[in-house]
Parts: structure tokens; C-alpha cells; sequence
């Protein structure tokens, strides 16, 4: 391994931004022609004398403690020649580069790589033209999000990054964006159920290549846990989530992690619309009824609120040869459950319970909280019938996060209370292999298809149930 660490030092900020430039373009063109097997960093710094000591630090490395090294070797260096102020520090930035861009910019060989200086921007020099992207991003919770431009991401050594072609809009966004999720980082850019095709590819991808249409199950795994190692990426302990743990599919461009074992393939036959509904909702849905649930025909499986996910789950099940029941304030919606396969629909206004214990002579054997609500969860609790199964699917957060449980029932029934949270890449087969069979037609799910600019309100008005299905942003 090669580490190669360049200083320069100018009192003209152009200058030295353009030598800092000229070395990095050139050591770049070296690993891309071989001549350096790999680069550990390129440091730049230029210092602007007359107004403030600007220092622009440009890393292209791996190892975040190598760059902070040499940081420190730069503001020592400062300090001994009487340079240093107290802005120094405070400026210098580091700008971390994925290995992926070496294949990016190997790719992008030919393209023009921009030499117009913008000096807010200490990137600006690995950059080609025209690689800003449009996204709906958030700067507080609760406030506004607003369409901005921001920089096309790059793809991780082991990643991809996914062209959106189509991306749900979906509660869990809205919790996002309330503040419920102590994953996100602000600045934020929501969305995590998203279809595309791929742009392009970190050098260690091996199964993925540029223009493959895919989508991505929202939680990546890690692939290297004890979880993942037992096929369970839905539980990962260092799992990533687009939209969540970084920047997501609200936006033209995404990035995934860990490609070779969290991208899907998509069918010909899927459009991006329908596929995008899938990676969230309906997937959940597949997983709560099919694997958690072990719904079998002829059992009776209530479904407490009829949403994305509920909708997914009252075909699933229906599929599955279940008797399903739809529960809901909607009318709108306790129809489309009927038109789903669901063979009794609940106004969620009356004693659900009774309803139910009387349509199933005695209650179901599987119910799912398809909204996540205590009254919800409540209801689906005390629907069973002995020894049936409650299975969590709706989240409940913020103010609902500890909901009080009907313990006693849980305890002299004999209760099963599951979670069901995604599902695994792994077993998207067995789900597409429905949807392709004509079993399954989540296409009936998609809602209405809206733009990016009509998103932030999209997003905010998520609490508010008025659309039938998924919402699915189509374009960009
Ligand atoms: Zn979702
Ligand atoms: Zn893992």
C-alpha cells in the first residue's frame, strides 16, 4: 500500500488550488493507470493572506484518522510558522471521497472535469460538470422541506448508486420528518421506498452493472453480523436504512450500500411505480403475513387499518387462502379491501371486537396493527381468538411509544406478539414469483403518482390519511 501526502503552501488562493488540482487530477490518472496500486490521501491546502487565513484541505482517502493526522500536521506546521489563527482550525475541512469515485471518475474519463473554481466548495476540482442533482431535503424537523440542488452522490467501494425512477411517499418519512427517528442527521433528504436503474458502481460490486433496474428492500444489511449471517438483514445490528441513516430516494439520485447483498433485480415485467410500492409496504406486509404470520387457508386474519400496508397485507392474505377482515374509518378504503379479497369490512368507528369475535364465531387466529396506533394495537389484541397472533407491523413512536398492552388476555390466551420490521433481500424471490404468477398485483396499490416539487407537501400531509393506496413520486 502506497501512501502519498501532498502539502502546498501559497499565499494566492488560486494558485494553490489549482496546483492542489493539477496533483490530484495526476495522482488520480496514476491509480487509474496503474502506476500507484492505491492512494491513501492527497492533501491540499491553500492559504489566503489579507483577509482570513482560508485554509481549503482536500483528502481523497479510506482512513479518516491518517486525514485527521495530517491535519494536525498542518495546523502544527501553521502554528510554528506564525500563520495559525483561531478561524484555522474551524475552517479546515475535510472532505472524505469515497473509493467509489475512482471508479466513477474511471468511468467518466472522458467527461470534462470542471476547473471552474468555486472556493466554498473544497470538492469543486473532483467534480464534473453537471453533477448536481435535484432533492427534497429538510433542514428542521417539522419545518418546510423544501426541493434544493445538492451534489450526486458516489457509490461506496461495496455500493451503488441508484437513478430514481419511482419513490413511495410513506409514513415512516413523516415520522422522519417530525423527529421520531434518532437515526436521521440533519440536514436530511427523506425516502426509502424507491425502483431505478443503476448509475453506477464502487469498484469491489460484483453482481451489479451500470442500467440494471432494480430496487433495494429499505433496510440494507451489513452482511458481516451475526444476523445477517443467519439470513436475518432484516434485523441487522449495523443495518443502513436510505432515507434514514443517509440521504434517500426523494431525490434524483441514492446511494445503497453493500450492493451484492442488499440489491434486487426487478422482472421486465414490473414498472418502477408498482416496484417502488413494493419496498416497503408491501414487503412488510409479505413478511408480517407470510413469515411471521404463517397465515394458512382458511384461517380468519383481521387487518386493523387500511393503508399501504394494510391494503398489502388484506391481498396477501387473501392470496394465502386466508379469510381476511378490513378494518377502517374510510369507507374509501374499507372498499378497495373488498375489491382486495377481503371478505368482511369493519367501520374502525364501531366495537371492532364484537365485530370481529362475532364474523369469526369466536376471533382471529392472526391480526395485524397494519397502522401502528394503541387503539389499533389495542383492537388487534383483543380480536384473537386463544393462542392467536398479534403482529406489530405500523410503527408506534413519539408520544405512542410505550403503549399500555392488555396483558392479562396475553397471559391467560395463550398470545403470540410479534414485531415484523421489512423483510430480506433473500426473500424478494418467493414475493416477485407471486406477483409475476398473477397471485399478487400490487400495481392495484399504487395511489396517486405525483412530482418531486409536490413531495414536501406530500410528506407533511402523511398524517393525515387522505390517500387510497401509495402515493408514488414518478417524477423527477
Ligand atoms: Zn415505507
Ligand atoms: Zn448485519
Amino acid at each position: 500500500m502506497v501512501s502519498i501526502v501532498v502539502v502546498v503552501i501559497n499565499e494566492g488562493p488560486d494558485l494553490a488550488f489549482e496546483i492542489t488540482r493539477q496533483i490530484i487530477v495526476f495522482q488520480l490518472n496514476s491509480i487509474l493507470h496503474g502506476l500507484v496500486p492505491t492512494l491513501d490521501f492527497a492533501l491540499g491546502l491553500g492559504m489566503e493572506r489579507g483577509t482570513t487565513n482560508v485554509v481549503h484541505l482536500l483528502t481523497l482517502q479510506p482512513f479518516g484518522q491518517v486525514a485527521r493526522y495530517a491535519t494536525r500536521s498542518v495546523t502544527h506546521w501553521a502554528q510554528t510558522k506564525g500563520v495559525f489563527n483561531g478561524q484555522l482550525a474551524e475552517q479546515a475541512r475535510l472532505v472524505p471521497i469515497r473509493a467509489g469515485l475512482v471508479t466513477r471518475l474511471a468511468e467518466q474519463k472522458s467527461k470534462h472535469i470542471s476547473t471552474q473554481h468555486d472556493k466554498s466548495d473544497p470538492n469543486y476540482a473532483l467534480k464534473p460538470k453537471d453533477s448536481a442533482m435535484k432533492a427534497v431535503m429538510f433542514e428542521k424537523f417539522q419545518e418546510a422541506p423544501k426541493v434544493v440542488t445538492v451534489d450526486d452522490p458516489t457509490p461506496a467501494a461495496d455500493g451503488v448508486v441508484v437513478q430514481v425512477r419511482a419513490t413511495g411517499v410513506c409514513r415512516s418519512d413523516w415520522h422522519g420528518w417530525m423527529g421520531h427517528d434518532s437515526d436521521i442527521n440533519l440536514p436530511h433528504i427523506p425516502g426509502h421506498e424507491l425502483a431505478g436503474v443503476v448509475a453506477s458502481v464502487g469498484k469491489d460490486v460484483r453482481n451489479w452493472k451500470v442500467g440494471d433496474r432494480v430496487t433495494v428492500p429499505f433496510i440494507c444489511g451489513c452482511g458481516s453480523c451475526r444476523e445477517c449471517h443467519a439470513g436475518h438483514q432484516q434485523v441487522c445490528l449495523h443495518q443502513q436504512q436510505p432515507g434514514f441513516t443517509h440521504w434517500g430516494s426523494f431525490a434524483e439520485y441514492v446511494p445503497i450500500h453493500r450492493a451484492d447483498l442488499n440489491v434486487i433485480a426487478l422482472p421486465e415485467s414490473m414498472d418502477f411505480a408498482t416496484a417502488a410500492s413494493l419496498g416497503c409496504r408491501f414487503a412488510t406486509s409479505f413478511r408480517a403475513v407470510i413469515d411471521q404470520g404463517k397465515v394458512s387457508a382458511g384461517q380468519w386474519v383481521a387487518v386493523h387499518g387500511c393503508g399501504g400496508v394494510g391494503l398489502s397485507a388484506v391481498m396477501i392474505a387473501s392470496a394465502a387462502g386466508a379469510n381476511v377482515i378490513g378494518i377502517d374509518l374510510d369507507p374509501a378504503k374499507l372498499e378497495l379491501a373488498r375489491q382486495l379479497g377481503a371478505v368482511a369490512a369493519i367501520d374502525g368507528n364501531g366495537d371492532v371486537v364484537e365485530a370481529i369475535m362475532e364474523i369469526t364465531k369466536g376471533g382471529a387466529h392472526v391480526s395485524l396493527d397494519a397502522l401502528g396506533h394503541p387503539a389499533t394495537m389495542t383492537n388487534s389484541i383483543m380480536c384473537l381468538r386463544p393462542r392467536g397472533k398479534h403482529i406489530q407491523v405500523g410503527l408506534l413512536l413519539g408520544e405512542h411509544a410505550a403503549p399500555p398492552v392488555p396483558m392479562p388476555k396475553i397471559v391467560g390466551q395463550e398470545i403470540e406478539l410479534l414485531g415484523s420490521h421489512g423483510i430480506q433481500a433473500h426473500r424478494y424471490g418467493a414475493m416477485l414469483d407471486m406477483v409475476e404468477s398473477g397471485k399478487l398485483d400490487p400495481a392495484r396499490l399504487v395511489g396517486d403518482r405525483i412530482g418531486l416539487e409536490t413531495a414536501p407537501e406530500a410528506l407533511m400531509n402523511m398524517d393525515k390519511f387522505q390517500s387510497i393506496g401509495v402515493t408514488v413520486i414518478t417524477s423527477f
